[in-house]
């Protein structure tokens, strides 16, 4: 695999990117950390003749708290999503995700921007982002606007970004009082191994320890990560219990929509998805602070 000729242009700031995006034609990607970008080059996945990098624009750096919602900048490196100590507490379901990805190598360059924005359906940080009601943040010269995670995803390499847009940011907002959210994966190796299957579960408890809210999203199991209606309904004002989440997991199981490939088959994955939907949830609730019957 060979890197095909492109040309290659440096952004500074957002408007120098738009400009860029106006004048380089439909086919131009912009380049953040380059960790799927230059693999799908290579693998001539994506063809184009101009990457714009926008690794030095400054507008699209750094984690904030801002009224305890946090905004993480689209060029937030999976690292410094994981080190962050604004994460700590409330947005530690978040490291979850960062942990699991690949190895410290690619996590160091990708970024959290790239991760949304390749809207492939294995992608570690979308599923929980949703859990716990994110919002994706796109630049473009008409300004911001800001879509759900779950309206920004569309379909396999889909997003709602248009060509002339930039995702610049993440926000998600400060977790009520107990609220629990966690992300379980299944991949073939401890490292570099992407997802076979995946679920994200977020929630609250009532004051009297039953489950208010629940959101059960199952990944790398569908197109893009698919909320599981009915699972997450069976839970719903009913008390933790171990024998509650057995049956969240079996609906879970038949509102997947996996493919059989090279790491598993559809009905692996199923399996695999009635096991993580109790995982994921045991855990939320035990951050939220409740008791698993
Ligand atoms: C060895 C290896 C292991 C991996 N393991 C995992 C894993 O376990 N889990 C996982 O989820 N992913 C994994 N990945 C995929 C990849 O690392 C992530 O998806 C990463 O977050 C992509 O971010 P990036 O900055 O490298 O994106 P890039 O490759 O730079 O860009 C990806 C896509 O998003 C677009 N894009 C990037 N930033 C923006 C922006 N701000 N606005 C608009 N468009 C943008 C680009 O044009 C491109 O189409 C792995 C990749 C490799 C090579």
């Amino acid at each position: 695999m060979y890197m095909p000729s492109v040309e290659f242009h440096q952004a500074t700031t957002l408007p120098e990117a738009f400009d860029l995006l106006q004048a380089c034609g439909p086919s131009t990607r912009v380049l953040a950390g380059g960790t799927d970008l230059l693999v799908d080059l290579k693998a001539k996945r994506v063809t184009t003749d101009h990457v714009i990098s926008i690794t030095r624009v400054g507008e699209l750096k750094g984690i904030a708290l801002d009224n305890g919602s946090l905004r993480i900048g689209a060029l937030t490196t999976i690292t410094q999503l994981d080190e962050s100590p604004l994460l700590e507490g409330g947005f530690d379901p978040i490291r979850d995700a960062a942990r699991l990805m690949a190895v410290r190598q690619i996590r160091n360059v990708a970024t959290i921007g790239g991760n949304l924005a390749s809207a492939v359906p294995c992608a570690d940080l979308p599923p929980i982002l949703i859990a716990m009601n994110a919002r994706v943040h796109i630049a473009s010269r008409d300004g911001e606007r800001e879509v759900p995670i779950k309206e920004f995803l569309l379909d396999v390499r889909k997003t709602a970004l248009d060509r002339h847009d930039i995702l610049s940011a993440i926000t998600v907002p400060q977790p009520p009082p107990q609220f629990g959210a966690a992300y379980e994966r299944f991949g073939l190796r401890e490292g570099n191994a992407i997802a076979v299957a995946a679920v994200a579960a977020g929630i609250r408890l009532a004051t009297d320890g039953t489950l208010e809210t629940a959101t059960i999203v199952l990944s790398a199991v569908s197109p893009i990560p698919k909320i599981a209606l009915q699972a997450s309904s069976i839970v719903q004002g009913q008390h933790p219990s171990d024998d509650l989440f057995a049956r969240a997991g079996e609906a879970a199981r038949g509102e997947a929509d996996p493919i059989s490939d090279i790491r598993g088959s559809a009905s692996f994955r199923r399996d695999l998805v009635a096991v993580l939907v109790q995982r994921a949830l045991k855990k939320a609730v035990e951050r939220a602070g409740g008791d698993v019957l």
